[in-house]
């Protein structure tokens, strides 16, 4: 089983370069912030919860999405391996996710993180914004708090898995077709 964890700032390309990496390697795509989003859109009480917290640029409570991510893997059993976008998200969700893999017989074989730098993210929510319909991609103020949040929060993530000899850093800077080059080297 191949299991990688695509990390990186938000409008770092996660979801781009998924899109490309699933068919490539055959796994599944399982972004966090694409399930909140379909709750939200069917109205579900988890939609519900997560609004309250995306809206904000805040994260969605651990306990809450570590149970709705290992829900996710679970209905994919036949998976040849997944790759997480936008998950973990925090220290405990990275400790969690190990523990939920390990009791399958899995782990994570590598973190690829997407280095780009923060005037370039902006620039790139704001142009979203225009064509995703979010609103978190709209509103400058969130976009900030965003990226403090994962300084704060996230970005710890990074040392969790370089402990383990498992992070690799990307330039995230490019054309899509490089960047995906790029990916597929460090994947090996
Ligand atoms: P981006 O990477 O551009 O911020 P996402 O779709 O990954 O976009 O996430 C959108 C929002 O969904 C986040 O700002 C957060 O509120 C929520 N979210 C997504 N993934 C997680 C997670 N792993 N933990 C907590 N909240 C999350």
């Amino acid at each position: 089983m191949r299991n990688l964890v695509l990390f990186g700032p938000p409008g770092a390309g996660k979801g781009t370069q998924s899109e490309f990496l699933v068919n490539h390697y055959n796994l599944v795509h399982l972004s966090t912030g694409d399930v909140f989003r379909y709750n939200i859109k069917s109205g579900t009480e988890l939609g519900h919860l997560a609004q309250s917290y995306m809206d904000q640029g805040k994260l969605v409570p651990d306990e809450v999405t570590i149970s709705m991510l290992k829900a996710e893997v679970e209905k994919h059993s036949e998976a040849e391996g997944f790759i997480f976008d936008g998950f973990p998200r925090t220290t405990a969700q990275a400790e969690a996710l190990d523990a939920f893999l390990m009791s399958r017989g899995h782990s994570i074989e590598s973190m690829l993180s997407l280095e780009v730098e923060e005037s370039e993210l902006k620039k790139r929510l704001l142009a979203r914004s225009v064509t995703s319909g979010r609103a978190d991609d709209a509103d400058e103020a969130v976009i900030q708090n965003r990226i403090n949040v994962y300084h704060a929060e996230t970005a710890p993530v990074a040392d969790f898995y370089k402990a383990l000899g498992k992070f690799k850093s990307i330039d995230g800077l490019g054309s899509v077709e490089e960047i995906t080059t790029r990916l597929v080297q460090a994947i090996g």
